[in-house]
């Protein structure tokens, strides 16, 4: 959803205004899902430890669950928790049928071990998309679950752009959460893709060359407003927290001000990608629940 800037600046895309209506959506077909099953798709929270954030994140997704009419389970751990016991709850949510999707909060406390807690995930349960079997089916061009906040950019990017076929997008970041999915999502929308990282050399150049900018690293306003191709689409997926005029307040990884005088179209932050990564958890839920119950899943998009 975009909506118009002042003229010659760049158009932004609601992050916040497109969740809302895809939320709409999702709750219309959660209804028909449980019309046809007799029961609602449930989503299982596991939270390990009292960090203040995982605990607004954690809340957060079973509010909005239950907002939309799904079953929120929530399993909260405290951090001396061992390994074998949290592995323990994930076989139990794997074996309970009301559990259609399974997310365990990361970071994990202490030494616990994530990866063998996602690859202990039943995959169709995986609404994380973390799963290797998950991030291999994308690989593929297999349909399997996708992690939600690459999947909410490549939503974005399609309602503002419509079909990507022949763009060059280059991606900034490659973790298994969201640059290297993201990437693979735009090669499966026939973008030509670039992934940089932090070895890349000449950043600002290859930048320069890209129709759609993906911004994931983590570092504030990194991407300089003069490396966007005037008329690139740009979608800002970091966040840090910054120090500004003695107030606390989150920026991206791309200086706003100066893309805006270059793209097309560009994500704020906040109110952009952030909203739609909880959505597309929603998303993932229930089609995992139509998935495991053997209905074809509706396409919600
Ligand atoms: P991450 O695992 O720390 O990965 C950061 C990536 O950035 C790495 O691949 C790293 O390269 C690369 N990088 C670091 N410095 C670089 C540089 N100078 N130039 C180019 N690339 C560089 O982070 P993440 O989990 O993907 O998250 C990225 C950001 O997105 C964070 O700010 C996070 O908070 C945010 N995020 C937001 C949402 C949301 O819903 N809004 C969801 C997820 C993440 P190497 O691989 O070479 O180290």
């Amino acid at each position: 959803m975009i909506a118009e800037a002042r003229a010659a600046e760049a158009a932004i895309i609601d992050g916040r205004a497109f969740a809302d209506t895809l939320g709409e959506r999702i709750a219309r077909q959660v209804g028909d899902f449980a019309a046809q099953t007799g029961r609602a798709p449930g989503l299982a929270v596991v939270l390990v430890g009292t960090d203040p954030a995982s605990e607004i994140y954690v809340r957060s997704k079973g509010r909005m669950a239950r907002k939309l009419g799904m079953e929120s389970f929530e399993h909260v751990l405290p951090a001396s928790v061992s390994q074998a016991e949290l592995m323990a709850l994930v076989a139990r949510l794997n074996a309970d049928e009301a559990v259609d999707g399974i997310l365990v909060q990361l970071p994990l406390p202490g030494d616990l071990d994530s990866l063998a807690v996602i690859e202990a995930i039943d995959p169709s349960k995986d609404v994380d998309g973390l799963h290797p079997v998950n991030a291999g089916y994308l690989a593929s061009g297999l349909p399997g679950l996708v992690s939600c906040t690459p999947l909410g950019c490549l939503m974005l990017l399609q309602d503002s752009l419509g079909d990507l076929s022949g763009l060059d997008a280059i991606v900034v970041g490659r973790s298994i959460l969201v640059g290297k999915p993201m990437a693979q999502l735009l090669l499966g929308a026939n973008c030509t893709v670039t992934m940089a990282h932090s070895r890349t050399r000449d950043l600002a150049a290859k930048v320069g060359r890209a129709d759609i900018v993906v911004a994931a690293v983590g570092s504030a306003e990194m991407i300089r407003g003069e490396w966007i191709k005037p008329g690139a689409t740009v979608i800002d997926v970091g966040t840090s927290r910054v120090i500004r005029d003695g107030r606390t307040c989150l920026v991206g990884d791309v200086d706003f001000a100066g893309a805006s005088q270059r793209a097309r179209a560009i994500t704020p932050v906040p109110g952009g990608v952030g909203p739609m990564t909880i959505m597309t958890l929603m998303h993932n839920t229930l089609i995992a629940a139509y998935r495991r119950t053997g209905l074809s899943a509706p396409k919600i998009d």
